[in-house]
């Protein structure tokens, strides 16, 4: 795309610090967000998916600067702004980050926000009219009358009718309140909302008929739309684009078609994996993420994905299946962290030979491998060879060792090397070693002008 995007947020990182002790110091950083770039042209859907807890909510916070971002740039080129140059110090004018009350007022004024709860975001004692008429007052309409007349054509624009101007929120079903949101976004004519998880707390058949009516608006208005959810099957009804996140990092980006069709990195697969289909014929088996939910306070080194994985990359030095290999590595770093409940695998082992005494070690051993989803024997003799000695000190109680033989045996490179984007087609690239090559490798910057 050549022309100048509405919104381009740059390396924008949002981190709360963690605090300990009696000098209550800084003991580290929960990073909520941790340097995502993306543009958003004017009148396009952008979606940012990722399971609960990805950052996503808080990166449109965020940019709405709502909260104040940690780091990084949100570039608004709306409200009369657009072809602004940077400045001799590099800074952006339309960089919102930098923006004071006024200015920032002004954006607020063209860029609105929509909530997954829109109960929660009108007052039960004020009639939904006028909670929509509010935003006109507050922005300098004083002509009371008017107001009234927009704010109803708005209320009928939105499928609800001109009556309604005067009832209170309670008297509205969820659908409509979030029509009645919808009513709010748009009173002030903005150039871009952004609508966070928008219809997931409505039925089924409701949510389609509030997409449907977002999706109508945003034509009619021309807006630019930043949409937030966790459900990819709702991603596809209304974007143009999507930006897939993963632990505060967007791991892969592209046209929504494209993406859909051909995902290039694994947790996308793993998504798209879980879109129910009614066809039992063509319904497909969805991928497992097994293994370890890692938190944004200590993030795994390399790429953040490598303790959930399903094609995390097996070392030159082991060739085994990968079912195996993820196996493998959930049971090296449930050892590593001490979470191997020896005691309760031994009752389990005393269950399955029905024996009333002591449990063999090979009786043990036998039982972590069925607990942990490991082969009797591991293809590559070396690995299994390793795998049994760690076993083996492992049932005699020596944690340690087994961590050192499986931390020094078992390691991926997807915990060594963090990866960059490749670029696999125009505007659709992925973070994943699997497809990093030195040519195709490229990196999200900020435009100069
Ligand atoms: S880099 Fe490794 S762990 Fe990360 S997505 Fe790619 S294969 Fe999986």
């Amino acid at each position: 795309m050549t022309e100048e995007p509405l919104l381009t947020v740059r390396d924008l990182k949002k981190h709360y610090p963690l605090k300990a002790g009696l000098l209550n110091r800084q003991v580290g950083a929960a990073r909520a967000v941790d340097g995502i770039s993306f543009d958003i042209y004017p009148g396009e859907t952008l979606g940012l998916v990722g399971e609960s807890g990805c950052g996503k909510s808080t990166a449109a916070t965020s940019i709405m600067r709502l909260e104040e971002p940690t780091e990084g740039e949100v570039i608004f080129n709306g409200g009369g702004r657009a072809g602004a140059t940077r400045n001799a110090d590099g800074s952006h004018p339309n960089d919102i980050t930098g923006f004071n009350r006024k200015e920032l007022k002004k954006f607020r004024r063209h860029a609105q926000m929509i909530f997954q709860d829109p109960a929660s975001s009108f007052n039960p004692r004020m009639t939904v009219g006028s909670a929509v008429a509010e935003m006109l007052l507050v922005h300098g309409m004083t002509d009371k009358e008017r107001r009234r007349t927009i704010v109803q054509n708005l209320l009928e624009r939105v499928g609800l009718s001109a009556e309604d101007y005067d009832r209170y929120p309670h008297e509205f079903s969820g659908g409509q309140k979030q029509r009645v949101a919808l009513a709010r976004a748009l009173v002030l004519n903005p150039d871009f909302i952004v609508a966070d998880e928008p219809v997931s707390a409505l039925d089924v058949s409701i949510k389609a008929e509030v997409l449907s009516l977002m999706n109508e608006l945003q034509e009619e208005f021309g807006l630019a739309m930043l949409f937030i959810s966790h459900d990819m099957s709702t991603i596809a009804k209304v974007c143009d684009r999507v930006a897939v996140m993963y632990l505060g990092e967007i791991v892969e980006i592209g046209e929504t078609e494209t993406l859909f069709e051909n995902p290039q990195h694994p947790y996308t697969e793993a998504l798209l994996s879980a879109i129910p289909t009614p066809d039992p014929r063509t319904r497909s088996e969805g991928i497992e993420l097994k293994g370890t939910v890692p938190s944004p306070t200590n993030p795994p080194s390399g790429c953040r994905f490598h303790t959930r994985c399903h094609r995390v990359i097996q070392p030159s030095s082991v060739d085994i299946e990968q079912e195996d290999w993820r196996a493998l590595l959930n049971f090296r770093d449930r050892v590593q962290m001490g979470a191997i409940d020896l005691e309760s695998i031994r009752e389990n082992a005393l269950g399955a030979v029905d024996s009333e005494t002591t449990v063999e070690a090979s009786e043990l051993k036998t039982q972590i491998r069925t607990e942990f989803d490991l082969p009797e024997q591991l293809a590559d003799t070396d690995a299994d060879t390793t795998l049994d000695e760690a076993l083996d000190v492992l049932a005699n109680d020596n944690v340690e060792d087994a961590v050192e033989l499986l931390t020094t045996k078992f390691v991926t490179p997807c915990e060594e090397t963090k990866p960059q984007y490749t670029e696999h087609s125009t505007d659709h690239r992925s973070a994943c070693l699997l497809h990093e090559d030195a040519d195709a490798s490229v990196e999200l910057v900020a435009d100069d002008d």
